[in-house]
């Protein structure tokens, strides 16, 4: 396990997750019943933008950096109340309006989640694991487990509230990790079927997103979004250049949203020539 996202926390990947993340937990908020959050691969759960992982890499500059902070110009109209849940989040951890720390997938959705409604985060670095622990430890909804993702699917679904949403985020280390990742997400969906399922995955090949669309059993297809955003040209295997996110029972009006979400990123957040975001539906 090499991986650490305190060198990528807040960077153009991080914003899209974050940012749908933040609409769909706002959508299950419409209905009074309690929902469980399922964070499969949760990191540590804030990170400090001035920390020397944070300041080698200053990813975080071209993803959150340009939505708030000095350079950050104002947004469209249009686009402001699509990004107005996930900023607040991003805002209540900023100091004067520097941005200083960056809030995880559990802690933003914690910042978010109503008083009855489940947390489970579940980290297997145990560094990682001990600083998300002693984050979450003052809130009653929250649980923190350190268990490998893939069994945690098997074991925690269905929630016992019937009604959830599941993030799973692996740092995609191996080239396995794709593979596991459809045939984990196939089991879940037949263990709970209502569930709303976000899926992170890189974009360093164009192969990747036919790959996954393979993979995936016929249990997803029909209930399934694909948003992709890519901040430059695919270059090369070694760079960041795209990420996507499938989604599973995406919430009504979530393509909507994401139809004018996903081009403003990719223009806002443009690393160079070939910057686009597209969403499919299968
Ligand atoms: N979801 C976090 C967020 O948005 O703030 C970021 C998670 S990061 C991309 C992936 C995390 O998965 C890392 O912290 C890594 O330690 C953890 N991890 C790697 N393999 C794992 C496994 N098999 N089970 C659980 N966690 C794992």
């Amino acid at each position: 396990m090499n991986y650490r996202h305190a060198f990528h926390a807040g960077n153009f990947a991080d914003v899209l997750k974050h940012a749908v993340l933040a609409l769909v937990i706002e959508h299950l908020k419409r209905k009074p019943a309690a929902f469980r959050f399922i964070d499969t691969h949760a990191g540590r759960g804030h990170y400090r933008l001035d920390a020397p992982e944070a300041e080698r890499t200053r990813e975080w500059r071209a993803g959150i950096g340009r939505l708030i902070g000095p350079g950050a110009t104002a947004l469209p109209q249009v686009i402001s109340p699509l990004l107005a849940p996930y900023l607040g989040e991003v805002r209540r951890h900023s100091s004067g309006g520097a941005l200083v720390s960056y809030p995880g997938s559990p802690v933003l959705a914690l910042g978010l989640m109503r008083p009855g409604d489940a947390l489970i985060a579940n980290e297997l670095h145990p560094e990682d694991g001990r600083v998300l622990k002693a984050a979450l430890s003052h809130d009653v909804r929250a649980k923190v487990l350190g268990i490998d993702a893939w069994q945690a699917l098997k074991a925690l679904l269905p929630p016992k509230e019937r009604r959830g949403l599941v993030l799973v985020d692996p740092p995609f280390e191996d080239a396995g990790d794709l593979e596991r990742l459809a045939t984990g997400l196939s089991a879940a969906v037949r263990r709970f079927a209502t569930g709303i399922y976000i899926l992170w995955f890189p974009i360093k090949d164009g192969a990747v997103v036919d790959r996954l669309r393979r993979s995936l059993s016929p249990a997803v297809a029909g209930n399934l979004i694909v948003a992709e955003l890519r901040v430059s040209a695919l270059a090369s295997a070694e760079k960041l250049a795209g990420c996507g996110l499938a989604i599973v029972n995406p919430p009504f009006m979530l393509a909507d949203q994401l139809n004018l979400l996903l081009p403003f990123l990719a223009e806002w957040l443009s690393q160079g020539p070939g910057a686009s975001g597209t969403l499919h539906r299968h």
